[in-house]
């Protein structure tokens, strides 16, 4: 079977395979990473080897921590203007979809949020460039998400905005090609798309960015309490942490994010081609909009949508229901799905539109 869901996501089956082997006794230990301290030397030697991993794979540069946190990526929504927004300071956000407007929600708790710029006026098929953007003048960051995974629009750019700090949710397309760490103050992702299990989040966050939270903030959402303790302030996601090292371990022998690019282009490449060469698949998105990671699209007839599903699982093609904020379909293809997945994908749809078109 193939696994379209947005998140929880299809892991690699070899990193579940060597979870597998290794579940009930690690490397002769005699115990499951489960069951480890988390101060043993061998969790330690786990944690720190995910760590360098991921650094290895984003070329993450000395100035940066990485810090592996709880309460996946929508605790961050609170996390960042805890940390980074001060008290009475404004914060511009960028809103193309629905996290990014979660994440805004979140933040007017604690301080002024100003749009700096909406897709809506686009009906959130496109996104508008800087030069349409109304940033303020002494904002803390400006927030945006490279890639919303519902509605399917991904930015193909970076905004450069001088001094200000860009804090970037990453959540459902970190991994799937090469970035300038450098250009961001913070990266955060929720781990259950392209790293690991859920209820973990990545955060990758400049050094000079860290030691300004309020006094206020508690102190589990502290970075720098986090980055002082090595993400282990408490007892960290231990298993989660270890999958997502087993993860990046895998996307190194891939041969890194260069090469998941390659395969994430071709698969999108298939998928969207199809859907545009056919009068009976849509998807609205503006070419330079359009998700590698979550391609959603309607069919012809909303009324075919059960028998499409339908057929789709009896041949192993899951999870492929659009958003209930959407509707029609989305498939889903992060890192750990291959392009045999949306070649299995295309040729289901093309024999489905060929019996109903
Ligand atoms: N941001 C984006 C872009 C997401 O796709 C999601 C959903 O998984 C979230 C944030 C929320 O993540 P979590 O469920 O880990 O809080």
């Amino acid at each position: 079977a193939y696994n379209f869901c947005a998140g929880p996501a299809a892991l690699p089956e070899a990193v579940l395979l060597r979870a597998q082997a290794e579940l009930l006794d690690w490397h002769g230990k005699g115990l499951s990473v489960m069951e480890m301290s988390h101060r043993s030397d061998e969790y330690v030697a786990i944690a720190e080897k995910a760590e360098q991993d991921l650094r290895d794979l984003l070329a993450i540069p000395s100035n940066y921590k990485v810090l592996f946190l709880q309460g996946g990526a929508s605790q961050q929504f609170a996390e960042i203007p805890l940390n980074l927004l001060p008290e009475g300071g404004v914060a511009d956000y960028v809103d193309t979809g629905i996290w990014s407007r979660k994440a805004m929600e979140e933040a007017r708790r604690f301080g002024t949020v100003n749009v700096a710029a909406s897709a809506e006026a686009y009906d959130y098929f496109a996104i508008p460039g800087q030069n349409e953007w109304r940033l303020s003048k002494n904002a803390a960051y400006l927030h945006y998400a490279s890639n919303e995974t519902i509605g399917g629009l991904q930015f193909d750019w970076v905004p450069e905005l001088g001094d200000v700090p860009l804090v970037v949710d990453m959540s459902s397309d970190i991994l799937s090609r090469p970035i300038d760490v450098s250009q961001f103050g913070l990266i955060y992702a929720g781990a259950q798309k392209n790293i690991g299990p859920s209820g973990l989040v990545v955060v990758i966050v400049r050094e000079d960015l860290l030691g300004r939270a309020r006094s206020a903030c508690p102190t589990m959402l502290d970075y720098k309490v986090a980055a002082d303790n090595g993400s282990m302030y408490n007892t960290p996601a231990t298993f989660s942490w270890y999958l997502s090292g087993l993860v990046f371990e895998w996307l190194k022998e891939q041969g890194g994010v260069e090469v998941m690019a390659q395969c994430n282009h071709a698969k999108k490449e298939l998928l969207y081609g199809f859907i545009d060469a056919s009068d009976f698949y849509t998807n609205p998105i503006s070419t330079n909009a359009r998700s590698w990671m979550n391609v959603p699209f309607r069919l012809a007839d909303e009324k075919l949508d059960k028998a499409f599903l339908a057929g789709a699982e009896a041949r192993g093609l899951l999870n492929l229901k659009g958003h209930r904020s959407v509707g029609g379909m989305r498939a889903s293809i992060y890192n750990a799905l291959g392009l045999g997945a949306v070649e299995a994908l295309v040729a289901y749809m093309a024999e489905f539109e060929k019996e109903h078109g």
